[in-house]
């Protein structure tokens, strides 16, 4: 199997492809599982999401500053 983004070839184990970083996808692209990964990235409970939003809108000049300084994540 070739990876779809760079067609570089890829192992069986990978999962992500060592050429260009691009996560392997095995499996279709469905509704169900497009949804299942906006939920897990948005609205799981690890995400810093509606954290940073708040910061935003309480704190917005905390919250660039220390993205200026390289802040990514807490
Ligand atoms: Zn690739």
């Amino acid at each position: 199997m070739n990876c779809r983004n760079c067609a570089q070839e890829l192992r069986e184990l990978n999962l992500f492809c060592a050429g260009c970083g691009g996560k392997v996808v095995t499996d279709r692209v469905l509704v169900r599982i497009l949804w299942t990964e906006f939920a897990t990235s948005i609205l799981g409970w690890d995400n810093k999401y509606f954290f940073t939003l708040r910061m935003m809108l309480f704190r917005p000049k905390q919250v660039l500053k220390e993205y200026l300084a390289g802040t990514r994540k807490k």
